[in-house]
């Protein structure tokens, strides 16, 4: 299995428009961050989690012929912005095959009315064939994958574990029930936006601390945002076995 870190930024993305901001200044190419998502290839098979604003431009940097699933984590606008250009995928492929929770999926249908349409559907405009999960194990292709639930202040949010792979962002709460499922996983990526708390993200330190509740063999950190500071400073001061991610990132698991 191979992923790749499409994206690692915060909401706005690193650099932010108009910011002077050391970082997103910053020449090192670690420091330029688009809005999160991650390809992953299994036996041939292309799953991409969340089509944020930047979906395009990730698409072009790392090409892939076919795209056999998008999986939703919520519906926020950073994880679900660029919907409208899966179009070269319809085109080629037809129906494009999403899953995501039912009220995702409904915040989906209102801001893609047109891909959602069945009727009067204007020629060009994509469209999807809604997979709605809940909280148990669904396949994609022959593969399984479990969603974890976790909690976004109170936004219910979806991670998703597939084989040996976790991948949970936007979280700062996660139950203990929850907390089971990762057992065993190799690789665990989870959000990390800032040193300081936040509201509805873990910190650096909450996510040093879950990640040494999971015990995984390798964690990489995602959804990060300019204040964290420097990739190469914050990286010296990581436990070895934790990574700050950074766009176009490939790892095999
Ligand atoms: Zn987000
Ligand atoms: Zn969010």
């Amino acid at each position: 299995m191979k992923v790749t870190f499409l994206g690692t930024g915060t909401s706005q993305g690193i650099p932010v428009i108009g910011s002077t901001h050391p970082v997103c200044l910053s020449e090192d190419a670690r420091d330029k961050r688009l809005r999160v998502s991650v390809l992953v290839e299994v036996d041939g098979f292309n799953i991409v989690i969340d089509c944020g604003p930047d979906f395009r431009q990730q698409m072009l940097t790392n090409p892939i012929e076919r795209l056999d699933a998008i999986l939703f984590t919520h519906e926020h606008s950073d994880h679900t912005a660029g919907l409208d250009d899966i179009r070269p995928y319809f085109f080629q492929q037809g129906d494009i095959p999403v899953f995501a929770h039912e009220r995702v999926m409904e915040s989906l249908r209102k801001r893609f009315d047109y891909i959602f349409a069945s009727e009067n559907k204007y020629p060009g405009a994509p469209s999807v064939r809604e997979n709605v999960i809940q909280n148990e194990p669904f396949k994609v292709g022959k593969h399984q994958v479990i969603p974890i639930n976790v909690m976004h202040n109170r936004v219910q949010v979806f991670g998703f574990r597939i084989h040996e792979f976790a991948y949970i962002t936007d979280a700062k709460t996660i139950e203990e029930e929850e907390i089971e499922k990762l057992k065993g996983v190799d690789v665990l990526v989870v959000n990390a936006l800032r040193k300081e708390p936040h509201h509805s993200h873990f910190n650096l330190e909450e996510a040093l601390q879950f990640i040494q509740k999971i015990a995984p063999k390798k964690a990489y950190l995602t959804h990060i945002s300019h204040v964290m500071g420097f990739h190469e400073e914050v990286q010296a001061t990581l436990p070895e076995n934790v990574f700050l991610a950074y766009d176009n990132l490939q790892i095999t698991i």
